[in-house]
């Protein structure tokens, strides 16, 4: 049977802020995007509740229902949003192949990487065993299953107080474990912690086991001192940080050792002309839904300047 092959001028590939920004942009400038949404729709936003930091939002909106937003305005200029996750890709020649879902061929002029960051994990054998068993990496997705029980977050940046706070309003007790004498978190974010008065802070502490065969009863901490100590919880959440999604990309596209797209300074582009790279899978400083975003413009600007450049209209 003859493959079947789709030709579009811009692909973006992933569907947080950056991707649709970049959507919003290239459907405005008539280059016909078509966006294949990966395995998360909407991104990381969609797994936080409160945003209060997206300008043009006074009083706070739901990182789930911003989303809808941006895809909704995406929408409205035209872009073509489809389910599906991009399996490989070839940049051999001026035409970028991306496979979607391991079977669908997607040739595309310019392509816009937005495919964003996922969750670090532990690595414990119990964490691998347990996770969806009272193991979760989303508090806010998974919170609700613990109400009025005892919860143990192991993070100290910004995310896991966040998340520690936001557990504290629904579960009797949190442990909060924190493997410096420190965190890494704002000030503002660790005073907030400390004020809640059902979060006990475990400093210099790390996680040995997760303790229970067929869903969480405990946790196995040791300290800087080689002190165990046992916590009864029921629920598991990890809090330490993310990966770049870009795997894919290995062996196409520069990057640095953790994976994070290298990209001319001041702009989108990568090393091969005609792709580019916007939001987290290219940023491991700022991170945030704004500079996303700002980002996903960047790149469907880069991409519109390049296919003029190369003579596609
Ligand atoms: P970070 O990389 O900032 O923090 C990860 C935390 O996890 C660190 O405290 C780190 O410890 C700890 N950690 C890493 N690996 C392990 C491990 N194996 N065992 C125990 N602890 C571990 O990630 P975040 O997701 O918290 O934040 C990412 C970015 O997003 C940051 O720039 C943050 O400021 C931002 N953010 C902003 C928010 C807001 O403005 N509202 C909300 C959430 C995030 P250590 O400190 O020892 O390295």
């Amino acid at each position: 049977m003859e493959e079947k092959i789709e030709h579009v001028k811009c692909l973006i590939i992933g569907s947080g802020p950056a991707g649709y920004t970049a959507a919003i942009y290239a459907a405005r400038a008539d280059m016909k995007p078509v966006m294949y949404q990966g395995l998360q729709p909407g991104g990381q936003l969609t797994i936080t509740t409160e945003v209060e930091n997206f300008p043009g939002y006074p009083k706070g909106t739901q990182g789930p229902e911003m989303m809808e937003d941006f895809k909704a305005q995406a929408e409205k200029f035209g872009t073509d949003i489809r389910w599906g996750l991009a399996t490989s890709v070839d940049f051999t020649g001026p035409i970028h192949k991306v496979i979607i879902d391991e079977k669908i061929t997607i040739t595309a002029d310019s392509v816009i990487i937005a495919t964003g960051a996922s969750a670090k994990w532990l690595g414990i054998p119990s964490e691998e065993k347990l996770n969806g068993f009272g193991v979760s990496a989303c508090a806010v997705c998974d919170g609700f299953f613990f109400k009025g029980q005892d919860v143990a977050i192991v993070g100290a940046g910004d995310t896991a107080a966040e998340e520690a706070t936001y557990l504290a309003k629904l579960c009797r007790k949190v442990y909060m474990i924190v493997r410096r004498g420190e965190m890494r978190a704002s000030k503002a974010m660790q005073t907030r912690v400390l004020n809640t008065t059902n979060i006990e802070v475990l400093y210099n502490t790390q996680t040995k086991e997760i303790l229970g065969d067929k869903a969480v009863e405990g946790a196995l901490l040791v300290n800087d001192r080689g002190e165990e100590r046992k916590v009864d919880v029921t629920g598991f959440f990890v809090a330490i940080g993310h990966h770049p999604n870009t795997d894919l990309f290995k062996g196409w596209l520069d990057m640095d050792e953790t994976g994070y797209l290298i990209t001319v300074p001041g702009t989108t582009k990568t090393n091969i002309p005609g792709v580019f790279a916007s939001g987290d899978a290219q940023d491991k400083h700022y991170r945030q839904a704004v500079t996303a975003a700002g980002s996903g413009c960047m790149a469907a600007l880069d991409a519109e300047r390049y296919l003029a450049s190369v003579g596609v209209h």
